[in-house]
């Protein structure tokens, strides 16, 4: 791998205490091309604009995905990333989705370390800082042919962030018109364009006052699916509940390991459907306890109130919480502070 370092750090520059989400970078960046059937070994460089044609297709047909993962350091200076594996394994279920070829796991994994460790002093301490990490590939190939590409780009960009949302609580409306995911459709993979489709039905909910929206079936419009970009969880009595995973639901990493990690401390967990009308029906029995969303950038999020029609629908505030004791044990392994689930944790040394 070649790897051409900046002559000075922009990082002094960086008030690492006000950071909005994913507008600084670190200084370099990793980027690999796939030509004539193979991926390049790749290469470091600094991080800057790059050149590509107006006809590269992804700017037409929007053939591009990506992850998005956290590099945590420990207050003894130790970086690690959570469960990659699984970042990596979706990055090439995503790409198979979109006709984009698959990786290989040792660009992939070399690239990520390498690229971390050069920036890691971009990566700071306590609990909360992380460095965000977004490999993504598109179809670099210049042709407006309307078919899969036969050049691909892939790159790995990282940027430093505080917690996505703070220590906030949102508000979520019930979509009944727009989908962002169909059955048989691209919603399990992270698709560009999932994101851009979900961008102005999200616009006209910001406009009425909330700051998420919660998706479901794109039949009904009944059955849960997702809050934005996170995965749900409702409390109901003392049982823990998430609609599984299909495809129009994405296989969220923060998902299965607050599951694992609900289990493992004797909460009880049901992975079923769960629709509008039940959750209507268990607020108004004071029944349901929390709502929560999860996902790499916020880990998880308390929902204080939704509204499905014309009515909105407060959540009395929990004491002590699941939320926020899920919350506080995955942040113990983030961080290496408990020593529970140890093969979730991927020192870089
Ligand atoms: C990325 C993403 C999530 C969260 O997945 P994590 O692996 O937990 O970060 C949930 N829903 C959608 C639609 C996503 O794109």
């Amino acid at each position: 791998m070649k790897i051409n370092l900046v002559e000075k750090s922009r990082i002094d520059a960086v008030n690492f205490e006000n950071l909005s989400f994913g507008k600084i970078f670190t200084d370099h960046m990793f980027i690999s091309k796939y030509k004539n059937g193979e991926w390049s070994a790749g290469e470091i460089k600094p991080y800057e604009n790059i050149s590509i044609s107006p006809s590269a297709r992804v700017l037409h047909y929007g053939q591009a995905i990506f992850e998005g993962m956290k590099c945590f350091k420990s207050e003894q200076d130790e970086l690690f990333l959570f469960r990659p594996e699984e970042n990596f394994k979706r990055f090439n279920k995503s790409s198979v989705r979109l006709a984009i070829p698959e990786i290989d796991e040792n660009i992939f994994f070399d690239g990520l370390k390498k690229l971390v460790k050069i920036d890691s002093e971009w990566v700071k301490k306590g609990i909360g800082n992380a460095l965000y990490i977004r490999p993504f590939v598109f179809a670099s190939e210049p042709s407006i042919n309307a078919s899969e590409a036969n050049e691909y780009t892939f790159m790995i960009i990282c940027s430093p962030s505080k917690s996505y949302y703070g220590d906030m609580e949102i508000s979520v409306k019930v979509e009944e018109k727009y989908s962002r995911a169909a059955k048989g459709g691209v919603g399990y993979a992270k698709a560009a364009g999932n994101y851009a489709a979900a961008f102005y039905p999200t616009k006209l909910a910001l406009d009425q006052g909330f700051q998420q929206i919660i998706w479901t079936d794109s039949n009904n419009h009944n059955a849960i699916e997702e809050a934005g970009t996170m995965n749900l969880f409702f409390v109901i009595g003392d049982k823990l509940i998430t609609s599984p995973t299909s495809d129009s639901i994405l296989d969220g990493i923060t998902r299965k390991s607050i599951i694992e990690l609900a289990e493992f401390h004797n909460i009880d967990v049901l992975e079923r459907e769960i629709t509008i009308d039940e959750i209507i029906k268990e607020h108004n029995s004071g029944n349901l306890k929390e709502i929560f969303g999860s996902g790499t950038a916020v880990v998880v999020l308390p929902i204080k109130s939704f509204g499905h029609r014309d009515q909105l629908y407060t959540l009395n505030s929990e004491k002590n919480s699941i939320s926020s004791f899920l919350k506080e044990k995955l942040n113990n392994i983030q961080y290496n502070i408990s020593n529970e689930f140890e093969n979730w944790k991927y020192k870089i040394n």
